[in-house]
């Protein structure tokens, strides 16, 4: 029997969705409309009406291989015939541990534990955390944390209190963690941050330092640069502050390195990871610590664990996912075209920079950012007319206030990349 409201199979998704979806990070009154993604291959989307776009994200960095990786559809297509899912509190399987091995090799050397979770927010909460019950567990009464002004660290409660763009916080800023703010480090004021902090940390009140090392990927892919960041980290070790690295979008071979950390000499002792982990394929979380900081969570007393836990822990197909991606992160294929995007990117910036609509342009990596200078009366919507115009050339960008940056899957190809510079060319005459 057919109901009235029955949806009408010859309706269009993208009208369909309006009935009953509510989208992240959307004002639905001022944007009804969302684009409905039929399938998708390499660095192609393409919608409902077979209109392609190269996904000049990788879908908000994740499908860094590429969509619908073989290798990656492979592995876990095998995995889904041994071991769907199992509760990982225990319980454990070799998905699980082959990936920690995997890891391991990769990760900055001092890390040593993995605990995983489902996205970036729950990846961030459980560093949090680890940070507050190190000092807890160890004796010390330490309560506040610090984090970069303009820092992103996801949604949930604790990652949101860190993040400093507070734009949409309003409603919720009264139930926040303690935290207070330090600048990003420049050559003009790191010496300053330093005199600042070291007066602070005097206090002992402390726990941690949560960070996005060297890019800020919300904050419109700030880049900030090494050193200084190293002179902060090395300070707060002295004083037994817990350095907390966000690399949810940094890690992976984003920044020419495996993680944004191998940048910089003082190691963190905790690593926050999803995003490209899984590359794409299936939620995942992973913070990742040291020797030392796991050692005051081990003891003959039960409440000093990490009474922490989601139900997906560790989901077997994710760590199939994510070791196949470890793999595929690896190859010489995939190393190389990280160096040939690197190139890319420092031609059209060459080309790019000294035009009059733009004004700074940063790369690290195969991430590259460019901010638009332009009178601020024509500044309105811009982001939506920027938007649209990528969007009618079929290229997805998804640009930030007045910056444009591009975070492409590894495996783009020169022809596709071309594309996407020509139609940020053809945007600087139309803004
Ligand atoms: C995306 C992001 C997060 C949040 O991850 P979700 O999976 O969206 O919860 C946290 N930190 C950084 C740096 C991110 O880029």
């Amino acid at each position: 029997m057919k109901r009235l409201t029955d949806p009408v199979a010859s309706e269009k998704i993208s009208e369909r969705d309006k009935k009953h979806l509510w989208h992240p990070l959307t004002q639905h009154k001022t944007h009804p409309e969302m684009l409905a993604i039929a399938k998708a291959k390499g660095a192609v989307l393409f919608d409902e009406d077979g209109k392609e776009y190269i996904d000049g994200i990788a879908s908000w960095y994740t499908c860094m291989y590429g969509h619908c990786n073989p290798h990656i559809l492979k592995k876990v297509g095998e995995q889904m015939q041994q071991l769907d899912q199992v509760v990982f509190s225990g319980f454990t399987h070799e998905p699980a541990v082959k990936l920690s091995e995997a890891l391991i090799k990769i990760l900055p050397e001092n890390q040593q534990k993995l605990f995983f979770s489902d996205n970036g927010s729950t990846a961030t909460e459980i560093g949090i955390k680890m940070a507050l019950q190190y000092h807890f567990n160890t004796g010390e009464k330490r309560n506040v944390l610090l984090a970069f002004e303009e820092g992103f660290h996801g949604d949930t409660f604790g990652a949101m209190s860190v993040s400093g763009l507070s734009v949409y916080n309003g409603p919720f800023e009264d139930f926040f963690i303690s935290v207070e703010r330090i600048p990003v480090p420049t050559e003009e004021n790191i010496v300053d941050i330093l005199t600042q902090l070291k007066n602070r940390l005097e206090q002992n009140d402390v726990a941690g330092f949560i960070y996005e090392p060297l890019v800020q990927g919300a904050a419109a892919m700030k880049v900030h640069e090494a050193n200084g960041l190293d002179q902060i980290l090395a300070l707060l070790k002295e004083h037994n502050v817990l350095t907390i690295a966000d690399e949810v979008m940094t890690g992976f071979g984003k920044t020419g390195k495996y993680f944004a950390s191998d940048h910089i000499t003082t190691k963190p002792d905790i690593i926050c990871l999803s995003k490209a982990l899984t590359a794409g394929l299936v939620p995942m979380g992973l913070t990742t610590c040291t020797e030392k900081v796991y050692k005051a969570f081990y003891s003959d007393e039960i409440a000093k664990g990490l009474f922490h836990g989601h139900t997906y822990t560790a989901n077997p197909l994710a760590c199939a996912a994510a070791l196949a991606a470890v793999e595929l992160l690896q190859t010489k294929e995939i190393q190389d075209n990280i160096q040939n995007i690197m190139q890319w990117h420092q031609e059209f910036d060459a080309k790019i920079k000294d035009h009059p609509k733009v004004g700074t342009t940063r790369q690290l990596g195969v991430i590259y950012a460019l901010d638009l200078d332009i009178q601020m009366e024509r500044y309105g919507n811009l982001r939506d007319k920027l938007f649209k115009h990528f969007m009618d050339n079929g290229v997805f960008l998804r640009p930030l206030g007045n910056t444009i940056y591009i975070l492409a899957p590894f495996i783009i190809s020169k022809e596709q990349m071309e594309k996407i510079y020509l139609t940020i060319q053809s945007a600087l005459e139309i803004v």
